[in-house]
């Protein structure tokens, strides 16, 4: 999705990924297994975005070519648009479909879970993938994976996207030969989004290699940034307006922008899974704000984000003070708290951090 950015600076863990891993065994180790056909289920986090769903869609495609018997299990709803991309159809939303989705997974013989780093980001499909005795595997690039729960795996956080990881996976097994038009079209989705459109400090130069081999397959990247960008109703455009007049607080002496949406507004522009996905990034074009967040108030939860530029980690806060992760200068988390109250947690919570914001 848009809005993730990491950073050069020095992180916590060891940037050698097999050492972080020792829990998991090499992902590599999958390959040699690749050709022998088996039932597979690729899944994702809840409410999945353009890395999760582009990363699972391409890897059920490279992998059906070896006669693989696979479906994507998504564990909630997602956003309209990443319904263009190819396969989408055939995706299973577990929620809907609770009974079937229990079937595949009962006979599964190896899941894969792309895009997040411990079961409960997948919400109600946390308890199923815990009970599952069968063979699963991790690709993700979020901080502190829970690599005790996988059999086979890599974590990489400078990784700039799933995307990215599962485009390895497919040149490292020796099949590149495999990389066609619509896994294209799914990867490049996936390193657009979690790269910001290639202007985070993430998008290094593999990344751009990987897009120009993936050009070189046939991909027609303007159309794909057309379809999640260019996607919306109205309704979201006025509602992205209203939120920017009315819903965002400056506060210069800690240089943080700061929105907080009502339930009401959401009703009252009709806004859908999605709709609100990028409103994070808006306030990061004022000059000199380091820190963004933003808090939806969700039917279930009050659910945060945060983006900051440069040395704020934004991961190790969430993680800390609203139950959340997720990478050096993207994260979220959640409160149960009504809205103001989380809101007025933010705030004093923020005065700590004053010297590290200047
Ligand atoms: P977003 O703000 O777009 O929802 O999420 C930003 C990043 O933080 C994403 O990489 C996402 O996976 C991660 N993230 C969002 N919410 C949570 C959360 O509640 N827990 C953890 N561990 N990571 C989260
Ligand atoms: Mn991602």
């Amino acid at each position: 999705m848009p809005g993730k950015q990491t950073t050069t600076k020095k992180r916590p863990h060891s940037t050698n990924p097999y050492l972080r891993n020792r829990l998991m065994k090499p992902i590599q180790e999958i390959f040699p297994l690749l050709t022998q056909p088996r039932k597979v289920v690729i899944t994702t986090h809840q409410k999945p975005d353009a890395d999760a769903m582009g990363s699972s869609l391409a890897l059920r495609h490279f992998l059906k070519q070896f006669g693989h018997d696979v479906t994507v299990i998504s564990p909630t709803n997602w956003a309209g648009w990443v319904n263009w991309m190819p396969g989408v159809k055939e995706v299973m939303d577990f929620e809907m479909h609770r009974k079937a989705a229990d079937v595949l997974l009962d006979s599964a013989e190896w899941v894969f879970c792309l895009d997040f780093n411990i079961f409960h980001r997948t919400k109600t499909m946390t308890e199923k993938l815990k009970q599952l005795k069968c063979t699963k595997i991790l690709i993700d690039h979020h901080q502190e994976p829970d690599t005790a729960s996988f059999d086979y795996g890599i974590s990489d956080t400078s990784k700039s996207s799933t995307c990215e990881m599962v485009y390895d996976f497919m040149i490292g097994s020796g099949h590149a030969d495999k990389i066609n038009e619509e896994i294209a079209e799914c990867l490049y989705a996936g390193l657009v989004g979690d790269t910001g459109s290639f202007r985070f400090a993430s998008a290094h130069a593999g990344v751009h290699s990987i897009v120009a081999d993936l050009k070189s397959k046939g991909l027609k990247h303007s159309v794909v940034h057309e379809n999640l960008f260019d996607n919306y109703l109205e309704n979201r455009l006025r509602f992205v307006g209203h939120v920017l007049l009315h819903r965002m607080d400056v506060f210069y002496e800690y240089n943080t922008a700061l929105i907080a949406i009502p339930k009401n507004d959401l009703l009252k522009f009709d806004i859908k899974t999605g709709d609100t996905e990028g409103l994070v990034n808006y306030p990061q074009s004022i000059r000199g704000i380091k820190l963004v967040a933003l808090v939806i108030d969700r039917d279930e939860e009050r659910k945060w984000s945060f983006r900051s530029k440069g040395d704020f980690d934004c991961n190790s806060f969430a993680r800390k003070h609203f139950d959340g992760g997720g990478h050096y200068n993207a994260s979220g988390g959640r409160s149960s708290d009504p809205l103001e109250k989380t809101v007025q947690k933010f705030k004093e919570v923020l005065r700590e951090y004053e010297a590290q914001l200047q």
